[in-house]
């Protein structure tokens, strides 16, 4: 997935941002860390291209392994408990691994992503066979472009509330 994953990453911060409305949580702390948990699986691409290149795919590290990013949600999820949904720190943990979460649930759908891993070495992927013909025809391109239309107006939705 391409320009998916901020748009997912919105989507989600924007929608669970309801749920602590109320509460000593701020909008636009809980987006940043929302939407930069919807890119932080990514950020092993660095070491990828700069440092290691004996891997054949950068899914194969534990930044894009989803049992790392569940194990970190339920524990964000206990933090957020302790502290009733009322604390920043646990409300940002908790949309940050959840985006990152849903980053590597996303990256299964247009690739392979170790489900198992560590634990099991066998990729999955909602793609039997990568086709050959331009990406922005193929059908995972549509979700893209619905993520980001669902973005987009839920943005102006809420950028027309405001005004
Ligand atoms: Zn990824």
């Amino acid at each position: 997935m391409t320009f998916g994953h901020l748009s997912a990453g919105y989507i989600t911060s924007k929608l669970l941002f309801r749920e602590f409305k109320h509460q000593s949580v701020y909008s636009k702390a809980f987006m940043f860390w929302g939407l930069f948990g919807s890119i932080a699986p990514d950020f092993d691409m660095l070491y990828y291209f700069l440092v290691d290149h004996t891997l054949p795919n950068h899914h194969k590290y534990f930044s894009h392994f989803p049992l790392f990013w569940l194990t970190l949600l339920l524990m964000s999820l206990f933090w957020l408990q302790l502290h009733h949904h009322r604390n920043q720190n646990p409300a940002s943990a908790f949309i940050f691994t959840l985006n990152g979460f849903i980053h590597t649930i996303l990256d299964t759908v247009t690739g392979e992503i170790w489900w198992l891993a560590p634990f099991v070495n066998k990729p999955f992927s909602l793609v039997a066979e990568r086709s050959e013909i331009p990406y922005f025809t193929d059908w995972t391109f549509g979700i893209e472009l619905f993520l980001l239309l669902l973005a987009l107006s839920l943005w102006s939705t809420s950028s027309m509330r405001r005004r």
